[in-house]
């Protein structure tokens, strides 16, 4: 303020207006631009999409959201120019449009900013009815504490971010049969409403084998309450898959796959009517329809 009463308002408000107009041009950088790109099978609930960033200057970090939702983001390679993230449109998503985010740091200290709109479609799911052991809709007080443990120990493995980016080529089938339930199906066991169908079946005889859908390394390989035999695989950058209900599982958790490895063989353990493969997907613990994962992208 000495400074100030010295030299007046009138050239103090000059130098406010100077500021306004010419500071930006010479005194701050303008952000980094990022370019976003979103491969996608289809703009509708149950489906995920991938986010690829270019930034036109290397950059130290970069968070995006869409949806309300934190987008884990990994650099692609070490130019950092080049970042991807993996989202995905919730099952009771409404059509909206919505904007993925980003905003991240460049090595240079400038900001970098990038912004998506994308149009959600309408989806609806069918509903199914499912005959299983009551046990299975009705668990026992002494299964009430290994249900609790293990729905922790999930809990905790798909807290977990592989700091790189998932694989960029298609995944593969983990066994040849037909679809028998799809993803998302609205589903009442023994006549009692629980969670939309979390995942794919697939027809599969006892014994059949089933195949790691892609690289990654597996992080759970037990027996479950409700999924029995499983296999997790970690894809890294939040990106897993889950095979259910086997008869025989083939690998430990730690071991390093690639896709069309042997995990396991089918089976009928757990909360089944028959046996077939359960094929899960999530992106951290949020369950997609992994048949995208074979799909190739359409923009
Ligand atoms: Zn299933």
């Amino acid at each position: 303020m000495v400074a100030l009463s010295r030299i007046g308002p009138t050239v103090f408000f000059c130098s406010l207006i100077w500021l306004a107009l010419i500071g930006p041009a010479c005194g701050q950088a303008p952000p980094v631009r990022l370019e976003v790109r979103v491969d996608a099978r289809a703009l509708a609930p149950g489906e995920p999409l991938r986010i690829r960033v270019v930034a036109d200057a290397p950059l130290d970090a970069l968070g995006a959201t869409f949806l309300d939702e934190a987008i884990y983001m990994t650099a692609a390679d070490a130019s950092g120019q080049h970042w991807s993230g993996w989202s995905m449109i919730g099952l009771d998503q409404e059509p909206v449009v919505a904007s993925i985010e980003l905003r991240g740091s460049a090595r240079d200290g400038r900001e970098a900013l990038g912004a998506r709109a994308l149009t959600v479609i309408e989806k609806t799911f069918p509903e199914e009815n499912l005959t299983v052991a009551p046990r299975f809709v009705e668990p026992p007080p002494e299964v009430q504490e290994r249900i609790a443990r293990e729905r922790a120990k999930l809990a905790d493995i798909y807290g977990r971010r592989e700091p790189y980016a998932p694989p960029v080529e298609p995944f593969v089938r983990p066994v040849p049969g037909i679809k028998t339930s799809i993803f998302g199906m609205r589903r009442l066991f023994n006549g009692q409403p629980r969670s939309p169908h979390p995942g794919l079946d697939l027809r599969a005889e006892e014994g059949t084998p089933v195949h790691a859908s892609g690289p990654g390394r597996v992080v759970l390989a037990e027996d479950l309450y409700y999924s029995g035999n499983t296999v997790i695989i970690d894809h890294g950058g939040g990106l897993f898959t889950l095979y259910a209900h086997l008869s025989e599982i083939n690998v430990t958790a730690g071991d390093q796959v690639s896709a069309g490895d042997l995990v396991g063989l089918s089976g009928s353990t757990g909360r089944v009517t028959g046996p077939h493969l359960h094929w899960g997907a999530k992106i951290g613990d949020r369950p997609f329809d992994p048949e995208a994962l074979l799909a190739p992208v359409l923009f």
